[in-house]
């Protein structure tokens, strides 16, 4: 399944693959090939939320501006 750029991406998401524990079986992702489900470090759950939270802010700026015109 592919996502698109839009899609959230789950903090608690697999280190490797960014696919959820409950959808995540044994995936082949290069460059670790086929793995199980790895909770992500620390830092990339950090990192996720913080795009999380950028491309919140995105939308709801490009929601102002459609408003605004
Ligand atoms: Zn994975």
């Amino acid at each position: 399944m592919e996502r698109g750029d839009d899609a959230m991406i789950d903090p608690n998401a697999c280190r490797w693959c960014n696919v959820p524990e409950r959808e995540h079986y044994q995936r082949w992702k290069p460059p670790v090939g086929w793995h199980r489900f790895q909770q992500p470090i620390d830092a990339q759950r950090l990192m996720r939320m913080r795009v999380r939270r950028t491309k919140k802010e995105a939308k709801r700026a490009r929601a102002c501006r459609a408003a605004g015109d």
